[in-house]
C-alpha cells in the first residue's frame, strides 16, 4: 500500500463542501462514529453544513436521539445504529473519504458505568473503524483524550510525554482503552499504510452534554440554574483547560485534512481551577447558589493543561473562543432547553 502522505496528495480534491479553516480539503462521505454524542454531534453538523455527507454510527450507549434530532430530515444524513465493537463496515454503503472514529464513553460516570464496554469500544471498536478506513481508502482520525497523559508529572503537557497512568485504577478502562487505541491506529498506519491520525482532546465543553454526566460544566449549570450548591470535589484547587465545542470541532476538522499522524494535543491552555470555574458560572447565571466541598474521585488529575504548539505550528489552530463567551453561549442552551416546548437541538 502507498504510505499516507502519498495516498492522501494522491486524493481529488470533489466538489463537495470545505469546512471552514480545514485547508481547503473536502469530503464527499464522512462516517462519525459517536455521532450521536456530544462533540460527534457537533462534528455531524459541521460536515453536513459544508455539503458532506454523513453517516452516523452510534448505539445511543451514552449519546441521545435528541443530540441529532435537528439533523434526521437532511438529505446527506444517514444514521446508522450499530455498536461499533462488532464489524460495521459492511452496513455503510458506498466510498467513504473520512472516518471520525467518536465511539466511546467519555465521561468517567458513563466508563465507570460501562467499564467492559468502554475497554471494547477503543480495541474492537478502532479495530473496526480502522478496516472500514483502510477498505475505502479514507482518511482516519482517532479521537484520543488528554487522560492519556493519567496524573501528569510534567506540566503543560506535550505529546512527546509518556504519561503516569495507573493500569489498574478505576479509571484505567478509559485511559488505556485509548492508549491502547493510539497504539493500534499507530500500528495500522505503519504496517497498512492507512492514512490515520490522532487527536488528543483536551476537556471540551458546549451545548448538547449532558446535564447528569458528572462532567464540571454541565454539573455546575444545571446546579447554578436550579439554585442548588455547586458541587465542587477536593479543595477545588486542581485545574483543567476548557475548550468551547466549536474551538474543538474547527482543530479536527483541520486535522482531517491534514497529513499527519500526531498525535496532536487540541485544547485551551488557558487554566482554570475548579473553584474559580464553579464561581464564574454563579457569576454568569446570576445564580444565588453557594459552593459545597465534596470528595474528590480516586486518581483524579490535579492539573491538566495542553501544549498546543504542534497544533498551532502544523493546523495553524488556536481556540478562538473565550471561557466566559463559550459558558455563556453553553448557559443559554441550557436555559432554552428548559423553556417547556423546547428541544434539543
Ligand atoms: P459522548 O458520550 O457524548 O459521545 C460518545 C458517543 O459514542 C455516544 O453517542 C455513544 O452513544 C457512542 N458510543 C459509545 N460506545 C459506542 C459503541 N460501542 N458503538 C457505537 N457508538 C458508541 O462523549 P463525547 O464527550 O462526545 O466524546 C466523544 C469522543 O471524544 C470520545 O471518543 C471521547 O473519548 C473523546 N473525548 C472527548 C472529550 C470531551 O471533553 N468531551 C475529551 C477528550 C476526548
Amino acid at each position: 500500500a502507498a504510505p499516507p502522505a502519498d495516498r492522501a496528495a494522491a486524493r481529488p480534491a470533489t466538489a463537495a463542501g470545505a469546512v471552514p479553516g480545514d485547508g481547503g480539503r473536502r469530503w464527499d462521505h464522512a462516517v462519525v462514529t459517536g455521532g450521536a454524542g456530544f462533540v460527534g454531534s457537533h462534528l455531524c453538523t459541521a460536515l453536513l453544513a459544508e455539503g458532506t455527507a454523513v453517516t452516523c454510527v452510534d448505539d445511543f450507549s451514552t449519546g441521545t436521539p435528541g443530540n441529532i434530532a435537528h439533523l434526521r430530515d437532511h438529505p446527506g444524513f444517514t444514521l446508522l445504529r450499530a455498536d461499533v465493537s462488532a464489524p460495521f463496515a459492511g452496513h455503510v454503503p458506498g466510498p467513504v473519504d473520512l472516518v471520525l472514529h467518536f465511539a466511546s464513553p467519555a465521561s468517567p460516570a458513563d466508563y465507570l458505568r460501562l467499564p467492559l464496554h468502554t475497554l471494547d469500544t477503543g480495541s474492537l471498536g478502532t479495530r473496526n473503524a480502522l478496516a472500514l478506513a483502510r477498505e475505502r481508502e479514507a482518511r482516519f482520525v482517532l479521537a484520543s483524550t488528554s487522560e492519556v497523559y493519567g496524573d501528569p508529572l510534567q506540566h503543560p503537557q506535550n505529546e512527546r510525554y509518556w504519561g503516569n497512568v495507573n493500569p489498574v485504577g478505576p479509571r484505567s478502562v478509559y485511559d488505556e482503552a485509548k492508549r491502547f487505541s493510539e497504539a493500534l491506529t499507530t500500528a495500522e498506519a505503519a504496517a497498512r499504510g492507512t492514512d490515520a491520525g490522532i487527536v488528543r482532546l483536551f476537556n471540551t465543553y458546549g451545548p448538547r452534554m449532558r446535564g447528569h454526566d458528572g462532567r464540571a460544566v454541565p454539573t455546575f449549570i444545571r446546579q447554578a440554574l436550579a439554585g442548588e450548591p455547586l458541587t465542587v470535589t477536593g479543595d477545588g484547587r486542581q485545574t483543567r483547560s476548557l475548550a468551547y465545542v466549536d474551538d474543538t470541532v474547527r482543530g479536527i476538522l483541520a486535522m482531517a485534512a491534514s497529513d499527519l499522524l500526531g498525535p496532536v494535543n487540541l485544547g485551551n491552555p488557558d487554566e482554570i481551577t475548579m473553584l474559580d470555574l464553579a464561581h464564574q458560572l454563579i457569576d454568569l447565571t446570576g445564580s444565588p447558589s453557594t459552593v459545597r466541598f465534596i470528595e474528590r474521585p480516586t486518581d483524579d488529575p490535579a492539573v491538566r493543561c495542553p501544549d498546543i504548539t504542534l497544533a498551532r505550528g502544523k493546523l495553524q489552530w488556536a481556540p478562538l473562543v473565550d471561557a466566559r463567551e463559550g459558558l455563556a453561549r453553553t448557559i443559554e442552551w441550557y436555559r432554552q432547553r428548559a423553556r417547556p416546548g423546547a428541544e434539543a437541538a
